[in-house]
């Protein structure tokens, strides 16, 4: 065995100042988590909400950080760094996706758990809030070398984790391969298998169908339903997409099929942009075989940078990447009718008020990508009945839930004259603060 090389984490948080050799690569714009804590601000001075309960909600109930060993190829010891945060277990288990990413940190893992808080109480699910992550990216790893550092990060968190506790999905940087892995660890540990530690796992070993394109087709129903509301119609409406992975690229594949027009897209390595429309089908079997963008070459294809593809003109903009990309510095250049955010926290607070003012419909991550942890949870269902739906049943329960919640925030909005994000935002804080009431605090 070679050198032990540390991989310290980037921490960036108000209160930890990283050292100048740990700083993200790219420009910080706002630390997550400070930005979710704000978020809750803003709905608590709308709803009055009780300041005992808002002091309680912008805590995490427990965070967990690990150290990840792997023996690599060559022989060499790298230690990776990993967390689970769990944000809410009041209405139920933990749920929420683990991301591998060289960006990840405490902070923002914290973050993503209060929003998975926010949108299982929306949607009503009797499930709490969670997420977890590995800062890596696991681009550069080997096939083994990715198995490992899964099975490691599994048993680093295996006594936080469980169908009661709190139950993982994929998110960037994982897939339905590394859900099994855990479920493989998980159920070793315990001498019997037990799919319901994970969802979004392969269907051979008690996946769900359509959990994969669950996401997509959420987003799908809401903007139906928005469109449907303002009496507008998809076929022909200009879409740009930015992320042509899970989320950005079924939302992209589905409206493509739609009649929709979708005139840019983008993934980490950059962007094509055609005014008339792109050939969605081409370029999903492009990026299966060549997995990025950058070398796709058509006529009239324009090649664009990610920051350029948000301003373009367009009916509809869907950021399904990452988080913070609507900020102060481009949210006067967005040039669009509705942002319907596929990524969970696209937006900063100070950039969702000036699309307010500019009079820019935000469908919230909460609402808008919450097909996914919807399917998620009816994989759980299945898993612990060990009977397992069709198809047609998940899409049409997914649709009842996702266009049933977009109404309900839809006519509060109007009611309250907010937007969609405070409605949301009310209806799931409300519920929440309600459970923390009628259970009490302990002791
Ligand atoms: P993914 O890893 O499958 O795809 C991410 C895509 O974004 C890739 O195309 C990648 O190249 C691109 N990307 C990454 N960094 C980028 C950058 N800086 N600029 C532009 N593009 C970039 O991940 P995913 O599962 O599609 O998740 C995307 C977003 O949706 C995340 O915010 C995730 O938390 C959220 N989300 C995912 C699910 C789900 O079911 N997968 C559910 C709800 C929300």
């Amino acid at each position: 065995m070679g050198r032990i090389i540390y991989k310290k984490a980037i921490v960036v948080s108000n209160e930890i100042e990283p050292s100048e050799e740990y700083k993200r690569p790219q420009k910080v714009i706002r630390n997550p988590f400070e930005m979710a804590k704000q978020q809750i601000d803003i709905v608590a001075k709308e709803m009055r909400l009780d300041k005992n309960i808002t002091k309680y909600l912008k805590r995490v109930e427990r965070s967990l950080i690990v150290s990840i060993p792997v023996v690599m190829d060559n022989g060499e010891l790298e230690v990776f760094e990993g967390y689970r945060a769990q944000h809410s277990t009041v209405r139920g288990p933990g749920k929420g996706g683990i991301r591998f990413s060289p960006n990840v940190c405490l902070d923002e893992v914290k973050a993503l758990a209060t929003w998975m808080t926010w949108k299982n109480s929306l949607l009503n699910l009797p499930l709490g809030g969670a997420k977890g992550g590995v800062c890596v990216d696991p681009r550069k790893l080997s096939l083994g070398e990715l198995e490992r550092l899964t099975r490691r990060y599994t048993a680093e968190i295996i006594n936080i984790i469980g169908p009661d506790i709190d139950i993982p999905a994929p998110d960037v940087g994982t897939d339905k391969r590394i859900m099994a892995w855990i479920m493989d660890v998980y159920s070793m540990q315990k001498g019997r298998s037990v799919p319901g530690v994970v969802t979004g796992k392969p269907i051979e070993i008690g996946g769900s169908v359509g959990r994969e394109s669950a996401t997509g087709m959420g987003l799908y129903y809401v903007l139906d339903a928005l469109y449907k509301k303002m009496n507008l119609a998809l076929k022909g409406s200009s879409i740009v997409v930015q992320g042509f992975g899970n989320v950005g690229g079924t939302i992209a594949r589905i409206l493509y099929e739609k009649g929709a027009k979708i005139i840019a897209i983008s993934d980490i390595s950059g962007g094509l942009y055609d005014n008339k429309g792109l050939d969605i089908k081409k370029l999903s079997e492009w990026v299966d075989q060549n997995h990025f963008l950058k070398d796709y070459r058509e006529e009239n294809y324009e090649f664009i940078p990610n920051d350029k593809l948000l301003n373009i003109d367009c009916d509809v903009l869907i950021p399904a990447a990452i988080e913070n990309q609507i900020t102060l510095d481009n949210a006067d250049n967005i040039n669009c009718g509705i942002i319907l955010e596929g990524a969970n926290g696209p937006t900063t607070p100070e950039a969702d008020e000036i699309l307010r003012e500019r009079g820019i419909i935000v469908v919230p991550d909460i609402l808008a990508n919450a097909g996914g942890v919807c399917v998620s949870y009816f994989e759980y269902i299945q898993d612990i009945h060990s009977y397992f739906w069709k198809l047609d049943r998940i899409n049409q329960e997914l649709e009842g839930i996702m266009v049933n919640t977009f109404s309900e925030v839809y006519d509060l909005s109007l009611k309250k004259n907010t937007t969609l994000r405070t409605a949301a935002y009310i209806i799931a804080v409300s519920r929440l603060a309600r459970a923390i009431e009628l259970r009490g605090i302990f002791p």
